[in-house]
């Protein structure tokens, strides 16, 4: 089964290694080439001279499963020498921290990136020093990041920050008043991503964040278009459960969109496909059972089933309801 998958980072990460685990395990198939996940590349920056990919690097290292999973970024075991250098020149952002394996990372694809390769190739040719199991595609090679427009200016009078600045410095405690995918209207989507959406037999979103992870890859020109025209069926999972976003701070986003912190909110955000929306159905966890009935009402087929993704097996099993779902 081809399976195309809609990532951000870390919640990206977790999903796609459940997919793997489903992929081997209950499709006996080779997920190496049948699953290809579409990545955010909205949060992407600049930094000391140098091209960033966060939301790329984490799934990456996770399913390289060379990932430090107890900070929670970056690689397993790496140092810091680089950035404390940095550091004392005051060259890039002291409350951004990059490991030195991170920053060689970096290097080699500024180097190929001011050399005209895209970055599609660029994340392959990182990739392939892994076994990863799966094709990742930027979801575009060209620069288009998000911007946080603010509710207030910041005490140095910026009313607008790049979304690392506000996530990562910020802790997104500032009340945003909108976000902005700066450079997407005349972005493309990288070589690969829209046959990819529409040659699969399955389109997944992962729980990612729906405003700042999912929102920007929707917000390349094609590619919404392209959702719309598959005839594979979409089927999302909700990243918050009871109320809450499980890891992270993705109620400051959806707040600042004006959209409730629910699981069935996330759904009707989306929307359904019968009435020009993304989804042909919506997991939610068993604690949010009693929504399903008026999301189904709403035409959006949905099932509660545990969402928790603890690790690739039980997160297989959430996928594995999202097939039978699309089934
Ligand atoms: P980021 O780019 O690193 O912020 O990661 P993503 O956007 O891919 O995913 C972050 C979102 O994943 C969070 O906002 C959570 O709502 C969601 N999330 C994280 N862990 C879990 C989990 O175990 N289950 C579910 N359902 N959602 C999760
Ligand atoms: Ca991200």
């Amino acid at each position: 089964m081809k399976i195309t998958v809609l990532a951000g980072g870390v919640g990206g990460a977790r999903y796609l290694l459940g997919v793997r685990h489903w992929l081997q395990d209950s499709d006996g198939g080779d997920p190496a080439a049948q699953l290809t996940a579409i990545v955010n590349t909205a949060d992407d920056l600049w930094l000391a001279g140098l091209r960033i990919t966060p939301d790329l690097d984490t799934i990456t290292y996770a399913l390289a499963g060379v990932n430090d999973t107890t900070r929670g970024w970056g690689r397993a075991g790496d140092s810091e020498v680089v950035n404390g250098e940095l550091a004392a020149w005051g060259v890039a952002w002291p409350w951004f921290t990059l490991g030195d394996l991170d920053i060689a990372a970096s290097v080699a694809r500024t180097a190929w990136l001011r050399d005209g390769v895209p970055l599609a190739e660029v994340v392959a040719r990182l990739a392939a020093r892994w076994d990863v199991g799966a094709r990742l595609l930027p979801a575009t090679g060209d620069e288009a990041e998000t911007i946080v427009h603010l509710a207030q200016p910041t005490d140095d009078g910026r009313t607008e920050l790049h979304f690392q600045e506000w996530w990562v410095r910020y802790r997104a405690a500032l009340p945003a008043a909108s976000f902005e995918v700066r450079g997407a209207a005349e972005a493309r989507p990288s070589a690969g991503v829209l046959e990819a959406i529409a040659e699969a037999d399955v389109v997944l979103l992962a729980p990612s964040n729906p405003v700042v992870s999912i929102g920007p890859i929707l917000a390349i020109p094609g590619i919404r278009e392209a959702l719309r025209d598959t005839p594979a069926p979409v089927i999302g999972a909700s990243p918050i459960i009871a109320g809450s976003v499980v890891r992270g701070m993705a109620d400051a986003c959806l707040t600042a969109i004006g959209v409730e912190t629910s699981a069935d909110a996330v759904a009707r955000l989306h929307g359904s496909r019968t009435t020009g929306g993304l989804l042909d159905g919506w997991l939610v966890d068993t604690a949010d059972a009693d929504v399903v009935e008026g999301l189904v009402a709403d035409g959006i087929p949905t099932r509660a089933v545990p969402l928790w993704m603890t690790d690739p097996a039980t997160t297989a099993r959430m996928v594995d309801a999202a097939i039978s779902l699309a089934g």
